[in-house]
């Protein structure tokens, strides 16, 4: 078993709901096990900059239905930088932190591996209402945005039976369309907009039409924030005046944006941070380094960083050339296994959508 101090924990990148009780379930594992916990205040800035406070088991008491991160997160590009890096090496030993719990998404584990390379072991837990990180099924936070998502598009849904209206809504999830597919499914979209599957437009148009004539009066279309026209523009807005002008059915455009991040964690989101929390430091007295802790099928596991981060890029077909070179034929495989299978995922989820949205 390694031997720790005191271990450091910070929240860095976007912020996601679950995050305090992630923060919560690390602190008390770790004091479980005898060792001291810093929280770094403000992501990688609070390493560079020597901002952090102490974590006693009373400092994370009632913090597990909290939204947003009591240790507050940031996009440091300093951290990037050697001299960044350095300054960050410097405060983790004038503080005999040596190791880092980082809760954040892809960015985030970049800099877990740059800390870990340097010497200061570091594991990432994955806090991001996007779900966007391949190698696991599912990334805290998930489920509480996908459930306010939801909250929402109901109370769409009401004034737009009331006025017979259209209202696109536009949610977040960057260049995964996770959110929006299962939200559309879940709040019963007549069309769904994501970045992995090709739109058709004058299919939905259609459908809109026939679903007025046989008397339906609401409609509801869901577009991922990371779908955009030919020329660049967000898709929503440019869909809201299309829809209105070939169907006659009068539309509103929503933009959710940063309302969907906020908020208490849903039980599911409780869990999972709990679990993968408490996790993250055993992976730590197991003497692991630069890993994340992921959910596979229910169960949760651990994956290097450089295996999670290269899946991605094979997902989002962004791989460099040359970036496969340093993987065994076998974790390849597995890479290209876990990139069907959620694509596989999308595409059956998507037509259920199909075949119900009338
Ligand atoms: P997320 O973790 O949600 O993907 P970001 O991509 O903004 O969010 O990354 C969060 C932070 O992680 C950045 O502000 C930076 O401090 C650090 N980071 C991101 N990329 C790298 C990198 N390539 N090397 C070192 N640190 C990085």
């Amino acid at each position: 078993m390694a031997k720790f101090d005191t271990i450091g924990v910070l929240t860095s990148g976007g912020d996601a709901p679950g995050m305090n009780t992630a923060i919560r379930a690390i602190t008390r594992r770790a004091l479980q096990h005898g060792i001291k916990v810093k929280g770094i205040l403000g992501g990688y800035s609070g390493l560079v900059n020597d901002s952090m406070i102490d974590l006693g088991a009373r400092d994370v008491s009632n913090i597990e239905y909290l939204g947003g991160t009591i240790l507050y997160s940031d996009r440091c590009l300093e951290f990037k930088t050697e001299e960044g890096m350095q300054a960050a090496i410097a405060t983790c030993k004038r503080h005999n932190i040596d190791a880092i719990v980082a809760i954040g998404g892809d960015g985030t584990f970049r800099g877990a591996t740059d800390l870990s390379l340097r010497g200061i072991p570091t594991i990432g837990v994955t806090g991001s209402i996007d779900n966007d990180v391949t190698a696991t099924d599912y990334t805290v936070g998930f489920d509480t945005a996908m459930n306010t998502v939801v909250e929402a598009v109901d109370r769409l849904r009401d004034t737009c039976q009331s006025h017979a209206r259209c209202n696109v809504v536009e949610v977040m999830g960057r260049d995964c369309g996770e959110i929006a597919l299962k939200t559309g499914i879940a709040s019963g979209a007549v069309a769904i907009a994501i970045p992995e599957v090709p739109f058709d437009e004058d299919a939905a148009i259609e459908r809109i039409i026939a679903a007025k004539k046989s008397g339906k009066r609401s409609m509801i279309v869901i577009v991922s924030e990371g779908v955009f026209t030919a020329d660049g523009k967000p898709y929503g807005e440019v869909l809201r005046h299309v829809i209105q002008e070939k169907t006659g059915v009068e539309t509103k455009f929503a933009r959710l944006a940063h309302i969907v991040r906020g908020g208490a964690p849903t039980l599911r989101d409780r869990l999972t941070a709990t679990e993968m929390g408490a996790f993250a430091v055993d992976l730590l007295m197991e003497g692991k380094s630069d890993v994340i802790v992921a959910e596979v099928a229910g169960k949760i596991v651990s994956y290097d960083i450089s295996f999670a981060l290269i899946t991605d890029k094979m997902y989002k077909k962004k791989l460099a050339e040359g970036a496969l070179d340093k993987f065994s034929a076998e974790d390849v495989e597995k890479m290209k296994a876990i990139c069907d299978f959620r694509a596989a995922e999308i595409r059956r989820l998507y037509d259920i959508h199909l075949g119900l949205c009338r």
